[in-house]
């Protein structure tokens, strides 16, 4: 075991502060990484304010996130994958069971026994996971995804959440060129889902309560701009979309989209408001529309997205900041103000 140096909140009420925590020697199979960059989700803040009580509760002291990137430091014997100085990127998942069905299909995001990089029960250490507001991590190889070399880090970082969640449910739901495809919110998740649906072809519609991102979400890709809070601008759409991604992290009326999608059509929430939201059981009858979920994405389907982005040289748009304003970046954040991921440059956890 070793020490790491980390930022920790130590209450749902306390602000992410300096600490040191214990991580464990590399086994045969781990891969040791130093982190260069960590992108700021909306679930860290979610999860160390413990909004997420009643599916996940926070134990404290919570080391948030799951947006690695870095370079591998050290390698056990029976690392095949990775070698000392590889870039190397961690996501969301550091473990799973290996055995079940969806682990037997390289969906390991549905594992019954899947270990999150933090907040849930670390197997080597007894007590939780801590993830990746930290200098270095120790992952099972198998977890551990390769970087594209001609990424920029701080854009990449946030492709292993914000990036995934994003891609496999416009993979799954087939969005493809011909398809008209809507992007609710624009945050994190949300700039990433209108990279890719551009990227696949669809026409892409970006939904917004913030006018002053109508210029950025036309330069990111979409085709149109929707502002959300006007009813007008809303119904020139009745009915039309085959499939729309709502990332929005607050409570909303998701009703006002199902109404917006063709017969047939999907609608896929990957935001994940604290509080439960209402749906109206005819705007789904009627047109045998869908409401559905979708989770990150498994390991083969992450490499697979992060090989795309190298290829049409696709990452976050980001603002870097240092550790020490991670604070000030979550209050930004609830205020829909990131343009459009915070990335941590970890260089600053060593004056710590
Ligand atoms: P974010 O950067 O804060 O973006 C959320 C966006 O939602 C905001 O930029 C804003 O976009 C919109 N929004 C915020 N408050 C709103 C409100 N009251 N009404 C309508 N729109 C509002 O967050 P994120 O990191 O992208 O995460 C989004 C959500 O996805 C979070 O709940 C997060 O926990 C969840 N998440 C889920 C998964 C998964 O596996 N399913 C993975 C990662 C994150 P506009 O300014 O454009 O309106
Ligand atoms: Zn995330």
């Amino acid at each position: 075991m070793y020490n790491a140096k980390a930022y920790s909140a130590a209450s749902a009420t306390s602000r992410l502060a300096s600490t040191k925590i214990v991580r464990r020697d590399p086994t045969e199979t781990d891969v040791q990484i130093e982190i260069l960059f960590c992108g700021v989700c909306h679930s860290d803040l979610h999860q160390a304010r413990n909004e997420w009580s009643g599916f996940m509760p926070t134990v404290y002291p919570c080391v948030p996130g799951h947006e690695i990137v870095g370079r591998v430091t050290s390698v056990g014997s029976a690392v095949s994958k990775f070698k000392l100085g590889d870039l190397a990127a961690v996501g969301c998942m550091v473990d799973s069971d290996g055995t079940c069905p969806a682990c037997k299909e390289g969906l390991e995001q549905f594992c019954p026994n899947g270990t999150f990089t933090y907040n849930l029960p670390d197997k080597h250490l007894g007590g939780v996971t801590y993830g990746g507001y930290s200098d270095s991590i120790v992952v099972d190889q198998r977890f551990v995804l390769s970087v594209p070399a001609n990424l920029d880090l701080a854009g990449a970082a946030p492709l292993l959440c914000a990036g995934i969640t994003t891609y496999s449910p416009m993979r799954h739901w087939g969005v493809t060129k011909g398809k008209k495809v809507g992007v609710v919110g624009l945050g994190g998740l949300g700039h990433m889902g209108v990279k890719f649906a551009h990227a696949f072809g669809a026409h892409t519609v970006v939904f917004t309560t913030s006018p002053s991102k109508k210029e950025d979400a036309l330069r990111l890709g979409a085709n149109e701009v929707v502002i959300s809070r006007n009813a007008n601008e809303m119904a020139k759409h009745a009915g039309s979309f085959d499939f729309i991604l709502d990332a929005v992290a607050a409570d909303h009326d998701i009703n006002a989209y199902i109404g917006l999608l063709a017969r047939d059509g999907n609608i896929t929430l990957v935001g994940a408001p604290e509080k439960p939201l209402p749906v109206s059981a005819f705007s789904l009858i009627m047109g045998r529309r869908s409401l559905s979920g979708s989770p990150i994405g498994g390991i083969a389907e992450t490499q697979e997205m992060l090989d795309f982005c190298g290829q049409h040289n696709i990452t976050a748009d980001v603002e870097v900041i240092p550790i020490q304003q991670i604070n000030e970046a979550y209050e930004r954040m609830i205020k829909s103000d990131v343009k459009y991921r915070f990335s941590i440059d970890m260089a600053s956890l060593k004056s710590e």
